[in-house]
């Protein structure tokens, strides 16, 4: 009997991971798919939507679409998965049963857990660009804004792409000066970190970039509620940010079926994983990818990519009652828009702090990491029909490998397990 592989969630992990097995297996393992709606956003591209650099439907097409023949994608909503029994139950009531479990569900956006953020002035004052929707409404308040006080908001961590905030600031400068009102413009960033970024080197050239464009930064600000008439951010330790225009980045989660699933998950609902192997805690036969896991890196497409060798590899030991060799290193890289047609890009590892130096070869490579270049800019844009056409049916990015490179510094003391 052909083995039976579900993995749930259709997005980048759970289409590329699909797309890898049904290459390897063919018929001799049927691999199924379940999302709850058939609509794929190419989410980086989020960002763009509100300069109006990007149209929304320019970066969706249909989930179906993006999978082989011999992939059986259904739509349903995960309701719970019983471990014990191997069964996915679906919220209409099906049975899912598996040989081996991906999970590719990703993480979920959760602004009613603030406080006075989902109200009436939700999408009017206060905003997120971390939904389809959202950057569509947001395109319009931008636009509009003349003069006044604008704040970026990371209500928590972890969020999912974590320089996104930053670049939004970039690019809202760039915007504002192209208009002519930056003068008129108070920008702060507001962040639960005590820097712009998770890793110190990176923070301190992304605090500079921030100083440049005069952009202010209120650190280590965790906010407890938002006062949505007086138009203020509060912090647990009563500190207060006033704002004009909000763009929040609401606290991420787990989908909500992972609490319903005895021993899947943690208490934000994100589901413990071997960070090397990609296992899960809770059985053998349940691989991770993506968001969805708690392993300590950034959750970020370009990880979920580097983790589909680990993931499809492993699976395919398991299934042959071999020992797990498939080793995720932690590699994450992320292009981060500056404005003015230029982009930085930073590539690390568990082990590996983003340092300077050339990308994809350290020493010779043509994209300059940690410093801002016109080629990064280009490579972030080039990056969309890459998505498309190369990541999510499968196959590698010619260059670029999924484990760090192996030239790179040891991160000194990497023992926390705190999220990138
Ligand atoms: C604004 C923004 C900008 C970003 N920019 C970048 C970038 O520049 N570079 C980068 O590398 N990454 C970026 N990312 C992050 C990147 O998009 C994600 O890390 C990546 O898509 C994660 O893939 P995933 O498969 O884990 O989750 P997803 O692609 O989000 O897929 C999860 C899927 O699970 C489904 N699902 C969830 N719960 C259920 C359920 N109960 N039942 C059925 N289906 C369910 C969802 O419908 C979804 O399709 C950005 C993200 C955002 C929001």
């Amino acid at each position: 009997m052909s083995q039976r592989i579900v993995i749930l969630g259709g997005g980048t992990g759970g289409t590329l991971v699909a797309n890898r097995l049904q290459r390897q297996y063919g018929d001799q393992a049927s691999i199924t798919v379940i999302d709850r709606d058939d609509v794929h956003v190419y989410q980086p591209g989020l960002l763009f939507v509100p300069f109006g650099l990007a149209e929304p439907q320019e970066i969706v097409r249909p989930r179906h679409a993006q999978f082989r023949s011999g992939v059986d994608f259904r739509i349903g909503e995960v309701d719970r998965v019983d471990i014990a029994h191997d069964t996915v139950h679906l919220a209409d009531g099906v049975e899912v049963p598996y040989d081996v479990l991906v999970i590719a569900t990703g993480a979920v956006l959760q602004p009613e857990e603030t406080d006075g953020l989902i109200g009436p002035e939700w999408g009017r004052s206060m905003h997120t660009f971390y939904s389809l929707q959202g950057a569509s409404d947001l395109r319009g308040a931008m636009a509009g804004f003349e003069a006044g006080r604008l704040v970026v908001n990371v209500i928590d961590m972890p969020i999912k792409c974590p320089v996104a905030p930053l670049e939004f600031c970039f690019l809202a400068d760039w915007q504002l000066r192209q208009r002519g009102v930056r003068d008129d413009v108070e920008l702060t960033f507001v962040t639960p970190l005590d820097g712009a970024f998770t890793t110190p080197v990176a923070s301190s050239r992304l605090a500079g970039l921030l100083r440049e464009k005069n952009i202010n930064v209120e650190s280590e600000f965790a906010t407890g509620r938002v006062d949505a008439s007086a138009r203020r951010l509060h912090s647990w330790d009563e500190r207060e940010v006033p704002f004009d225009l909000l763009v929040a980045i609401p606290a991420h989660g787990g989908p909500s079926y992972i609490a319903r699933s005895p021993g899947l998950g943690d208490a934000l609902g994100f589901v413990a994983a071997d960070r090397h192997t990609l296992q899960a805690r809770a059985a053998q036969n349940i691989f991770v990818i993506g968001d969805a896991s708690d392993v300590p890196t950034s959750k970020a497409g370009s990880v979920t990519h580097f983790e589909g060798d680990t993931v499809v590899e492993n699976i395919r030991q398991f299934l042959a009652g071999d020992e797990l060799t498939g080793f995720y290193d932690g590699h994450a890289n992320c292009f981060v828009e500056t404005g003015f047609h230029r982009a930085l890009l930073i590539d690390f590892a568990y082990e590996a702090e983003p340092l300077p130096g050339r990308f994809p070869e350290r020493h010779l490579g043509p994209l300059p990491l940690l410093a801002e270049s016109r080629l990064n800019h280009l490579a972030k844009l080039a990056f969309q029909p890459l998505y498309w056409h190369v990541l999510l049916p499968g196959h590698d990015i010619p260059g670029v490998s999924s484990q760090f490179h192996p030239a790179a510094e040891p991160r000194a003391q990497q023992t926390s397990g705190a999220p990138r």
